[in-house]
């Protein structure tokens, strides 16, 4: 996807290709990151409430409807999102920050203990320069999330976005940089090689959201100066449909938490965990779900359903796919593979065994995939039998029962009867493989900062 000095994008719905982007040199990449150390001490002398208003500025710039629509629009053209999903991922920029802001103003409170005659201060500073690697499929929130937080915490801030999502990522680079200090937020451009030699240059933390692959490849870039580290990483997302769960509820659910954005998004259900005699109806109740779905040109106003990011993509999710109907699975609609472009129609997997690809590693793909259970601490086990640890939502009657359920899965985000949330401010957060560190909550902009004590004899 990328020759020698250009990133070749493909507009996911026609295949059509993109004006090529052209990738940083490194000479490039260490004058963006020398600006950015050049800029840290002055952004950091700014006050907190002079960067949160910097922030505001750039947040008033997505008040006009153009500016936002000339986003949603560039996001949709680069992966495929249809139109709607796209407003909605700019819409969230917009409402999460305001919680960002409080957050980091929060982080940043010095803390004072006594002892007996000692005074000790703890205080939080920033890091420095903090990386911040990005993926594709939330192109323009993601960075946000990441460059907020850097930057709120008085760390300057230098952009990868992914090489299928450049232009994404330069818009909000573009949006942003504009109203702050030279230097305070850079941008470079390329694929994993400009990635690496990010994270080998001179910076003091990387932010990364992407695969658990590269999380493992950067722990070991960052492992020579022992840069500070905050990955969020894939996940394998169990749901259980308890005994006496509202079916349809559930089922309307897995659909819409399956399939939105293709199925790519990190917190996407990948596993459907049901009780034998229940899942004739809810295998019913979501075939019933699906056929309300508008598939469609992602442009469209009324598109609900549009295609997958990229051929890469596409190919792991149509391996699986073959693998699991190979061993057994029955794909009851869907798994039409569709060209030109990315185009993978939504699909019902039921009767996945835990031995199949497609139900141990990340799908990242359409389909809503459907196992039987019969006892529920075997549904538990089940749930829990994986590396990854990132979100899950248990769906039974309301009460004790249920909630003993959910307090028992490995994971950092659990809904109960709807899907998980990050609402008021709480981590984004991983356990397992799915994450080491955190984002968002005060602790989690605490991430970006060092403490340092300061003791006196009072
Ligand atoms: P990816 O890991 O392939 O790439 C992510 C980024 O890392 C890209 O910008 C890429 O160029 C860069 N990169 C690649 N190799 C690198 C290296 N050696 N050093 C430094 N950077 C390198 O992930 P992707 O395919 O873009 O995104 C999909 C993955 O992201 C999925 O696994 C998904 O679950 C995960 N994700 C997680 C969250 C979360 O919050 N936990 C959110 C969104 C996506």
């Amino acid at each position: 996807m990328s020759g020698p000095d250009v990133l070749q994008t493909f507009d996911p719905s026609s295949g059509r290709p993109h004006e090529p982007v052209p990738i940083n040199t490194t000479e490039e990449l260490t004058a963006v990151v020398s600006a950015a150390r050049r800029a840290q001490a002055q952004w950091w002398a700014l006050g907190f409430e002079g960067r949160a208003e910097l922030a505001q500025r750039f947040l008033a710039r997505l008040d006009d409807e153009a500016v936002r629509e000339r986003v949603a629009r560039c996001i949709c053209g680069e992966m495929g999102k249809p139109i709607k999903q796209a407003r909605a991922e700019v819409a969230n920029v917009h409402r999460r920050t305001a919680s960002f802001i409080d957050r980091a103003r929060e982080a940043l409170r010095d803390e004072v203990g006594r002892e007996g005659n000692i005074e000790v201060t703890t205080q939080w500073r920033p890091l420095g320069v903090v990386a911040v690697v990005a993926p594709w499929n939330f192109p323009f929130s993601t960075p946000n999330n990441l460059v907020m937080s850097a930057l709120l915490t008085g760390n300057t801030a230098v952009l990868k976005p992914s090489e299928f999502t450049p232009r994404s990522g330069a818009i909000y680079h573009e949006l942003f940089a504009e109203v702050l200090p030279p230097g305070v937020f850079g941008l470079v451009q390329g694929g994993g090689a400009i990635g690496k030699a990010l994270v080998e240059s001179n910076i003091d933390m990387v932010a990364f959201t992407g695969s658990i692959r590269t999380g493992q490849a950067i722990m070991r870039e960052a492992a020579n100066a022992m840069k500070r580290l905050m990955l969020e990483l894939g996940g394998k997302d169990p749901m259980i449909v308890l005994p006496g769960a509202d079916v349809v509820a559930a089922a309307q659910f897995a659909v819409r938490n399956s399939l939105t954005n293709s199925g790519q998004v990190c917190v996407a259900t990948e596993r459907v965990f049901v009780p034998r005699e229940l899942e004739p109806a809810f295998v019913d109740a979501v075939v019933r779900e699906i056929a309300t779905l508008t598939i469609g040109e992602p442009l469209a106003e009324t598109t609900d359903f549009g295609p997958m990011a990229n051929a890469a993509q596409r190919d792991v999710v149509l391996g699986q796919l073959a693998e699991a109907k190979t061993a057994g699975a029955r794909v009851v609609v869907g798994g039409e593979r569709r060209d030109p472009g990315c185009w993978l129609t939504p699909t019902v997997l039921s009767e996945v065994r835990d031995d199949m690809r497609i139900a141990r590693e990340e799908t990242f793909g359409p389909v809503v995939s459907i196992s039987i259970y019969d006892e529920v601490d075997e549904a538990v086990s089940r749930a829990n039998a994986t590396d990854y640890g990132l979100g899950a939502s248990v769906w039974g009657p309301p009460g004790p029962e249920t909630d003993a359920v959910a307090e028992r899965l490995e994971v950092g985000m659990i809904g109960i009867n709807r899907g998980l949330s990050a609402a008021a401010g709480a981590p984004w957060v991983g356990w397992k493989m799915s994450g080491f560190g955190y984002s968002r909550s005060s602790a989690g902009m605490r991430n970006f900062l060092q403490p340092r004590t300061q003791a006196r004899t009072i």
